[in-house]
């Protein structure tokens, strides 16, 4: 199978509510797979495989750093087909939050750690995350 960029393969890799909330995950940047796993809850092998999927039809990258893999979007592009499915099915793109206190991928740590210090009046974290499991691995 070639790993070309074409239109199908981009469809295929979309046509999937796990693989659209990756990329929605990664829109405003680069995440690590731990992140990513602590986000959504689901087993490693299952994001593995949507990742894979996603990176097989040349919209993601990924870099490794450490312990960490880093998946990235490298086509910017699709979130114009995204936003424009969105806009047809009138539904809006989920909200996802950038740094998950529960989370120990090295972004949330840093993240999370100055936001503890800028507001240790605050018993609440700032950000909730409720509906997502909060395990890390
Ligand atoms: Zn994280």
């Amino acid at each position: 199978m070639s790993s070309q960029t074409d239109p199908i393969s981009i469809l295929k890799a979309l046509a999937h509510p796990a693989r659209l909330a990756i990329l929605e995950a990664l829109r405003y940047g680069e995440a690590c797979v731990c992140h990513l796993e602590a986000l959504f809850g689901w087993r490693q092998a299952y994001l593995s495989q949507q990742l894979m999927v996603l990176r097989n039809a040349g919209l993601l990258a990924d870099r490794r750093e450490g312990w960490n893999v880093y998946y990235r979007v490298i086509i910017p592009d699709v979130f114009v087909v995204i936003d424009a499915l969105h806009q047809i099915t009138d539904r809006k793109s989920t909200a996802l939050p950038p740094i998950l206190t529960s989370c120990s991928c090295p972004r949330c740590r840093q993240e999370g750690a100055r936001e503890t210090s800028q507001s240790n009046h605050l018993k609440e974290p700032t950000i909730h995350h409720g509906q997502y499991p909060p395990t890390c691995h």
